[in-house]
């Protein structure tokens, strides 16, 4: 049940497809030599705002977990959007993405933090393993729309057209510090969300992985930083629960609805809000896992070391392990069942 901490052959950095993530990076020194003038920082400040409603509101709670409903063109205008994020295509993303929720913190996960800060933050991300994703196995309802296709196929000229956009608009700073500033920053905003998410803040709900909520995450992922709640109802548009829990992308979002753009939002009721609270004495199956997979980890790294001096009880002790886990994990389907049972949407 461990995640093993040995890299698959296809998850180690491809050093030679990473060269542009990192020559982004590279290009945001070039601000020494144009200078950082106000129009630059402002259009580095819209341009990070922006992209990050794309992700958040449309390659997350659209594509991903269908939390709302937009109309076809509105669809469109999501997907293409959320290119200029460079953080690829929205059949990519969402279906990537969507393995996230269904195997959290398992080995299947696409970027479990149980396999360390900088695996769930980038490596995932910079390795092979997920470099493309099957469309019919993963995001079948929306890869049916042709133009949807399409964008995720060449999702590559959503940021080549910005960047030159933003070299028209404001000349070389407002390439470097426009559009490279906000694109790292955006890239570091939306993946501390997979990886600090799931290691800083507090727990609200028993879920059965790691996820927290961070007000200081949500600050600067419009809302994303509520991820506690996100993981333990990944269908509502809205994230932040409560009137406190700041979710700026849901606010754009019920405004786009006031005017007929977004329909049919989906948000927990008061009975959702109240049920699986940690506090209540739900049994946390998600931390229990993670403990349980660490420790297991460290008496296999210890069994390996003491070798033969402790070879008669390796059995009973493998067998120990996998009966604690197995009994925990029944006694969470149980309680994942009642409450389903309670409050079946
Ligand atoms: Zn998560
Ligand atoms: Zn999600």
């Amino acid at each position: 049940m461990a995640i093993p901490d040995v890299r698959r052959p296809d998850e180690r950095l491809n050093w030679v497809t990473s060269i542009p993530f990192f020559l982004v990076h590279a290009a945001c020194l070039l601000a020494f030599f144009t200078g950082v003038p106000a129009r630059a920082l402002v259009l580095c400040f819209a341009l990070y705002a922006l992209r990050m409603f794309f992700i958040t509101a449309g390659y997350h709670r659209y594509f991903a977990h269908r939390s709302y409903r937009l109309g076809r063109t509105m669809q469109l205008l999501m997907a293409v959007g959320g290119t200029t994020a460079a953080q690829k295509g929205p059949l990519w993303w969402a279906g990537n993405h969507r393995d996230h929720h269904r195997f959290a913190d398992t080995e299947q996960d696409t970027h479990s933090p149980l396999r360390g800060f900088w695996w769930s933050h980038i490596g995932w991300i910079l390795c092979d393993r997920f470099g493309s994703v099957d469309y019919d196995q993963k995001i079948a309802d929306f890869a049916k729309y042709p133009e949807l296709r399409l964008v995720d196929k060449y999702n590559v000229f959503g940021p080549w057209l910005l960047a030159i956009g933003c070299y028209l608009f404001a000349g070389w700073a407002g390439l470097v510090v426009g559009f490279f500033w906000s694109t790292v920053l955006l890239w570091h905003g939306t993946f501390t969300v997979n990886s600090l998410a799931h290691v800083v803040g507090r727990r609200r709900y028993a879920t059965a992985d790691t996820s927290r909520n961070s007000l200081l995450i949500a600050l600067y992922t419009g809302g994303e930083g509520w991820h506690n709640n996100h993981h333990y109802r990944p269908s509502s548009v809205r994230q932040g629960f409560y009137w406190w829990e700041i979710d700026t992308t849901y606010y754009v979002l019920r405004t786009l609805s006031f005017v007929g753009l977004v329909h049919d939002m989906r948000r927990p009721t008061k009975k959702h809000r109240l049920a699986s609270r940690i506090k209540d004495g739900n049994f946390d199956f998600g931390m229990f896992r993670a403990y349980w997979t660490k420790a297991s980890g460290a008496i296999a790294t210890a069994r390996a070391d003491a070798g033969e001096r402790i070879g008669s009880t390796r059995q009973s002790l493998d067998d120990a392990v996998h009966s604690a886990l197995e009994s925990a994990e029944e006694l969470s389907r149980a309680s994942r069942r009642s409450r389903r049972a309670g409050f079946a949407e």
